[in-house]
C-alpha cells in the first residue's frame, strides 16, 4: 500500500475498531475487538478501562502492520462514558462508567428538585440526567476511597474515552478532549466554549482533573513509538454521533442524519447559533474547526434495532435480523397492530423513563408477520416524533435525511420511513460514517484538506428512497402510533 492513509479509531460501546481510509474515503483495512459490559448491580453499567485500552491498541497495531504510510489518526468514541485515572501511575481508579449507567438517578432527581434543570439546559443544552458525565465523575470522587484526596493533590485526571486514549497513546504527554465530547459532560458551557465554574462547584469537581478542550481537527500530539510502534500525529477527535454527522457530510444548516443501530440517534445541524429546544431535544456542539462551528439538535430513540433482536432472540420469530424484512413484506399491512418498543422507557421527545413496551391492536388474525412489520414500522414513527420536534424547534423544514447503521440494510424499513416522513432518504455509499468522520477530521487536522466543505464533496449517494404519494394514509397510520404511545405512558 503506497498511498497515504488516515487511521480512524472508533471506540464504541460494543466494540473497538481501527480502520484505514484513503483520501477519497475508501476503506482499506479493518480490525475489530468486542468490549465486555460489566453490570455489578441493577442499573449499573461499567467497562474495564484496561480492556478498552489493550483492545484499542491491538486493533491499531493490527492495521498499522499493513501500512506505514499513515498521515494522521482520528479518534471517535462512545460519548459521556467516564474514566478517572492516576496521572503518575496511569492506573484507572475505577472501571469506566458507561453512558447507559443509571446509578446517579437520585443525584439528578435531587438537583432537579432544587430547580437546576433550567440553568443546566441554558449552559449545556442538556437535560439533567445520569446519561451525562458530570454525576458519574461526582460519584467516583465521592465513593471510591482516596480519589477525592488524590484529585485535590492534583494526581487524578478525568476523561471521556477519547481523552483517555489520547493520554495513553501519547505516553501521558497530552490530556485533551474535543468540543463535541466536552459538550456531553454537562460541565461545559457550550455557548462560551469553556468549562463552567458554576457547574464545577455544583458537582464539586476540581478543575485540575479536566482535559484541555480543543477543536475537532487540531493538534493532539503524536503517538509514542515505544507504546504504539510508530509516531503518528493525532489530528482529529469527535464523539461518535458527531463523527457520523461529519461522515454523512451534514455540514449545512437543516441537514439531518440518523443512525439506526441498537438505538437510533438523529442529529440536525442548526448552524452557528446556540438554540435551546422547547421539545425535549438536546443541543450540543456538532463540530468546531477554527471559525467553522455548528450546533446540533439531537434526539435519541433507545430501542431501534434492539426491537428486531427482541423478536429474534426472545420471541424466536426468525433466525437472523435480515429475516424480518421478508416476514414484514409477506403481509400488506400490520392490520392495525402497533409495537411500541419502550423496553427501557421512552427517549426524546417524551423522556418517560417508566413507560414499558407494548404490542397493541392484537386480533384473532394477528400473525408474527404483522408484529414484525409493526416493529419495523415503529422505527419510522419514532423518527417522525423526532422530526416533528426538530422542525418545531428549528423552524427549518427538512427535505431530506441521510441514514446509516445496521437497520438500514432493511429496505422495507427505509422505504416506510420515507413514506411516513414524506421526504427523500439517502443511504450513502460508505455506511461506515462514524469512522469516516474521524478520518476526515484527521485529514483536515493534518492540512490535507482545507475544510469540512472540501471533504464533504467526497460524500457519495448509495441508495435513494422517495416517498409514495399517498400522504393521508401515512398520516393516519402515524396518528394511530401517537395514540398507542399515549397508552404506554405512565
Ligand atoms: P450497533 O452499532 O448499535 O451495535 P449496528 O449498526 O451494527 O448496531 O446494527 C445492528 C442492529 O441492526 C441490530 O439491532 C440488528 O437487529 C439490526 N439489524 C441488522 N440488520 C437488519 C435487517 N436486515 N433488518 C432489521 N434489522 C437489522
Amino acid at each position: 500500500m503506497t498511498q497515504p492513509h488516515y487511521l480512524a479509531l472508533d471506540q464504541g460501546t460494543t466494540s473497538t475498531r481501527a480502520m484505514l481510509f484513503t483520501a477519497t474515503g475508501e476503506t482499506s483495512a479493518l480490525a475489530q475487538r468486542e468490549i465486555d459490559l460489566i453490570c455489578p448491580q441493577n442499573g449499573w453499567v461499567e467497562q474495564g478501562v484496561t480492556q478498552i485500552w489493550e483492545r484499542t491498541l491491538e486493533c491499531l497495531k493490527n492495521v498499522t502492520a499493513k501500512t506505514n504510510d499513515i498521515r494522521a489518526i482520528g479518534i471517535t468514541n462512545q460519548r459521556e462514558t467516564t474514566i478517572l485515572w492516576n496521572k503518575k501511575t496511569g492506573i484507572p481508579v475505577y472501571n469506566a462508567i458507561v453512558w447507559q449507567d443509571r446509578r446517579t438517578a437520585d443525584h439528578c432527581k435531587s438537583l432537579r428538585e432544587q430547580g437546576w434543570n433550567d440553568k443546566i439546559a441554558e449552559k449545556t443544552g442538556l437535560l439533567l440526567d445520569p446519561y451525562f458525565s458530570a454525576t458519574k465523575i461526582a460519584w467516583i470522587l465521592g465513593n471510591v476511597e482516596g480519589v477525592r484526596a488524590g484529585a485535590e493533590r492534583g494526581d487524578i485526571l478525568f476523561g471521556t474515552v477519547d481523552s483517555f486514549l489520547i493520554w495513553k497513546l501519547t505516553g501521558g504527554k497530552v490530556h485533551a478532549t474535543d468540543v463535541t465530547n466536552a459538550s456531553r459532560t454537562m460541565l461545559f458551557n457550550i455557548r462560551d466554549g469553556v468549562w463552567d465554574d458554576d457547574l464545577l462547584r455544583l458537582f464539586n469537581i476540581p478543575s485540575s482533573i479536566l482535559p484541555e478542550v480543543k477543536d475537532c481537527a487540531d493538534d493532539y500530539g503524536a503517538t509514542a513509538p515505544e507504546i504504539v510502534g510508530g509516531s503518528w500525529p493525532i489530528r482529529g477527535v469527535a464523539g461518535d454521533q458527531q463523527a457520523a454527522l461529519i461522515g454523512q457530510a451534514c455540514t449545512k444548516t437543516g441537514m439531518i442524519k440518523a443512525t439506526y443501530g441498537t438505538g437510533c440517534f438523529a442529529l440536525m445541524n442548526i448552524g452557528p447559533e446556540f438554540r435551546r429546544s422547547s421539545n425535549k431535544l438536546l443541543t450540543s456542539i456538532g463540530y468546531k474547526i477554527g471559525n467553522e462551528k455548528s450546533y446540533v439538535l439531537e434526539g435519541s430513540i433507545f430501542v431501534a434495532g434492539a426491537a428486531i433482536q427482541f423478536l429474534r432472540d426472545n420471541l424466536k420469530f426468525f433466525d437472523r435480523a435480515s429475516g424480518s424484512e421478508e416476514l414484514a413484506l409477506s403481509v400488506p399491512s400490520t392490520n392495525g397492530v402497533y409495537f411500541v418498543p419502550a423496553f427501557t422507557g421512552l427517549g426524546a421527545p417524551y423522556w418517560n423513563p417508566d413507560a414499558r413496551g407494548a404490542i397493541l391492536g392484537l386480533t384473532r388474525d394477528t400473525s408474527i408477520a404483522h408484529i414484525t412489520r409493526a416493529a419495523l414500522e415503529a422505527q419510522a414513527y419514532q423518527t417522525r416524533d423526532l422530526f416533528d420536534a426538530f422542525i418545531k424547534d428549528s423552524g427549518i423544514p427538512s427535505s431530506s435525511l441521510r441514514v446509516d447503521g445496521g437497520l438500514v440494510e432493511n429496505h422495507f424499513m427505509v422505504q416506510f420511513l420515507s413514506n411516513v416522513l414524506g421526504i427523500t432518504i439517502d443511504v450513502p455509499k460508505c455506511t461506515e460514517t462514524t469512522a469516516l468522520g474521524a478520518a476526515y477530521l484527521a485529514a483536515i487536522g493534518c492540512g490535507d484538506f482545507a475544510s469540512l466543505s472540501e471533504v464533504s464533496r467526497n460524500w457519495a449517494a448509495g441508495t435513494q428512497y422517495t416517498p409514495e404519494k399517498d400522504r393521508n394514509t401515512y398520516n393516519d397510520l402515524y396518528e394511530g402510533w401517537k395514540q398507542s404511545v399515549i397508552k404506554v405512558m405512565t
